[in-house]
């Protein structure tokens, strides 16, 4: 079995595998926190997750919205119900 080079560092042997791109990375490319590697992976999560939390935002308007709809909608359900029941 061959042995794995850093991607970044061709003279240097690979200690483990990016998480996200899966390519060979080195003792210094590596970042065991995240297991992904240094370079561009970790970058790129950064990127990614601040898309997850405006995401997390436009979601929780949603919700939000529809709590407001819902509740309104048990407003009218309640008057109507208090019309009919005035009858
Ligand atoms: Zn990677
Ligand atoms: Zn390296």
């Amino acid at each position: 079995m061959a042995e794995f080079l850093c991607m970044n560092h061709p003279h240097k042997q690979a200690v483990a595998q990016c998480r996200r791109c899966g390519k060979p990375v080195c003792q210094d490319c590596y970042d065991p926190s995240t297991g992904y590697c240094r370079d561009q992976c970790t970058k790129n999560e950064a990127v990614s997750s601040v898309h997850t939390s405006k995401k997390n935002v436009v979601l929780q308007v949603i919700v939000a919205i529809l709590a407001i709809i819902g509740g309104l909608a048990i407003l009218l359900i309640t008057i109507c119900g208090a019309l009919i029941l005035s009858y």
